[in-house]
């Protein structure tokens, strides 16, 4: 693997029961870049996300962070990632601040750095004045944001967002914008996120990946996928349209263009016993 790679998926699988979530997934994910995961209802995006965070255990294949296996170092993998869920799992009966203040606990941070760190975060987010009320006082924009606090506290080297704008308004939308640029290009942190909204996708990551059916349908920069599909003033929805809806043996055709025909078999869906 390069060292430039934050993520690195070697063909991933989840099974639930019989039905097969994710399908022998290859993806890398490179450092310091804000990566989109796109993909239909169902396609597999949370399911991913969520083996890359370590919440689901993959049924087969690995997954490396920052060069650590998962498999072998959860805990190192654990301790470089932020997650950020598509709905705000907060706890209601703490405070901005206390909420905080134990996340920074649980990631074993010294009580200075964690008094300082949450103040900046506050501010950031623009929650100072509600530092010391419940969160269940809170709106459901006012927990997105403690959620994204509470996950760029440890200053994470990949933070992993699913929906990350969703229930924020336009400010909130602007606010995160600015901010996962900020992360990447100041601090160097990698942003791996699964959005619904493509004009998001097209507007701040710097790849993404169109995935179906748990497979990854094609990955690139949205130049590298607009001369893929042939259609070099397409908008990001028609280039996703298109490869969503796309047969197998269009799909076959399309990957042989950009890539020969070796990586046409690598692609191949195989079951991985
Ligand atoms: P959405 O955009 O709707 O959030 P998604 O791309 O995030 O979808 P996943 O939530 O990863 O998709 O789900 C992928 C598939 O796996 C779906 O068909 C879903 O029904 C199925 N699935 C997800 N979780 C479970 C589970 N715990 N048990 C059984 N099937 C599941």
């Amino acid at each position: 693997m390069s060292s430039e790679d934050m993520v690195v998926l070697t063909q991933l699988q989840k099974k639930y029961g019989a039905f097969t979530a994710v399908d022998s997934v290859d993806l890398r994910v490179p450092q310091g870049q804000i990566f989109g995961v796109l993909g239909p209802n169902g396609a597999g995006k949370t399911t991913t996300l969520k083996m890359i965070t370590g919440l689901l255990q993959p049924t087969a294949g690995t997954i490396t962070i920052d060069g650590v296996r998962m498999d072998e170092d959860p805990l190192t993998c654990k301790k470089n990632t932020g997650f950020i869920p598509d709905r705000p799992y907060v706890y209601d009966k703490l405070t901005a601040f206390e909420y905080l203040a134990f996340i920074g606990g649980l990631y074993g941070l010294d009580g200075a750095r964690v008094a300082r760190r949450i103040r900046e975060l506050l501010e950031l987010f623009e929650l100072a004045e509600w530092a010391d009320s419940l969160i269940e006082s809170f709106s459901h924009g006012m927990k997105q944001r403690v959620t994204f606090a509470g996950a760029l506290l440890p200053e994470p080297k990949l933070l992993v967002v699913d929906e990350p704008m969703v229930g924020l308004d336009p400010k909130g939308h602007r606010l995160i914008k600015t901010l996962f640029r900020r992360l990447t290009e100041r601090d160097g942190m990698t942003i791996l996120l699964s959005t619904h909204t493509l004009e998001v996708a097209e507007e701040i990551c710097d790849q993404v990946a169109i995935i179906t059916h748990g497979r990854v349908m094609a990955r690139g920069t949205m130049e590298e996928l607009r001369t893929e599909t042939g259609s070099s003033k397409a908008s990001l929805e028609q280039v996703f349209l298109q490869i969503t809806e796309e047969t197998e043996g269009e799909r076959a055709e399309r990957v042989a263009t950009r890539f020969g025909n070796a990586e046409v078999y690598e692609s191949k869906s195989e079951e991985i016993q």
